[in-house]
């Protein structure tokens, strides 16, 4: 039988670890080439290695650099399908002794890599579109549990991830009529490198926080991004917000 993805092409962004390395493996698996981009390369040479990609060594915080990603993508594989606009990074803590540079490394990844990457995609993805093999493509833009709650702790985070939602469903509404689906993936708590990144007296203390026993894999998240991607034309999934059970 054909497999899902089988004469497609997808970039994943921040594929070197975590939800976005699994989503590229669980999106190759289902018959697409996949471009992968990230910064660590050797990471990167390793997954494609495996998956028979493409490696990309990218800042998408560089708007140069994001669009050379899609650039080299396209040049490379000759098309392309499926946006997964994952790279992301998490600095919580509290507004007011908030060291402001981690605000600006959230809003140039989050925010501003996530829409230079997906302003240079569009073109190719509404071309995919309109030309077989399936006449519909995807952007899959990832935010969070974060994007939908407000609390202390970690507002700036939560504001960037708020406009990734904003950001999605006005383009949704711009090009849906064109069958290219935008998506916003939403997980909860996932096992990750993700916050390896905080301050250290900020990470201890979420370690020790009631997240419950039982949290997401990455590759929970990456085969419900497959499920999304892989739906008829008609059927366009808008929005998946994904909590571990025991995550209130
Ligand atoms: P990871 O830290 O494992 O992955 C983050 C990825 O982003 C890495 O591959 C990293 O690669 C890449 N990245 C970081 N900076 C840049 C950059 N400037 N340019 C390109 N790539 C970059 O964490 P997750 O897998 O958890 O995070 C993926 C997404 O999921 C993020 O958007 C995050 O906000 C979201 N999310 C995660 C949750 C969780 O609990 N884990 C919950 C909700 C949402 P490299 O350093 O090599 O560049």
């Amino acid at each position: 039988m054909a497999q899902a993805l089988q004469g497609t092409v997808a970039l994943v962004t921040g594929a070197s670890s975590g939800i976005g390395e699994a989503t590229a493996r669980a999106l190759a698996e289902r018959g697409a080439q996949v471009a992968v981009a990230a910064r660590r390369k050797d990471r990167l040479d390793a997954l494609a290695d495996d998956i028979g990609g493409l490696a990309i060594e990218a800042d998408v915080t560089d708007r140069e650099q994001a669009v050379g990603a899609i650039e080299t993508t396209v040049k490379e594989l000759e098309r392309l399908d499926i946006v997964i606009n994952n790279a992301g990074v998490m600095l919580l803590g509290t507004i007011v002794d908030a060291p402001t540079e981690e605000w600006d490394r959230m809003f140039d990844l989050n925010v501003k890599g996530l829409m230079y990457v997906a302003h240079a995609a569009l073109p190719h993805l509404i071309k995919a579109a309109e030309n077989e093999p399936r006449r519909v493509a995807d952007l899959v833009n990832v935010s969070s549990v974060a994007g939908r709650r407000v609390g202390v702790g970690g507002g700036v985070y939560q504001a960037t991830k708020h406009a990734v939602g904003v950001f999605s469903e006005a383009l949704r509404q711009e090009v849906t009529e064109r069958h290219v689906r935008v998506a916003l993936m939403e997980p909860g708590a996932v096992a990750t490198e993700l916050t390896h990144h905080m301050r250290p007296e900020i990470r201890d203390a979420l370690s020790s926080a009631a997240l419950g026993n039982e949290i997401l894999q990455s590759e929970d998240i990456a085969d419900a991004i497959a499920y999304m991607v892989t739906r008829p034309r008609h059927m366009g999934i808008n929005e998946m917000l994904i909590r571990p059970t025991e995550q209130v």
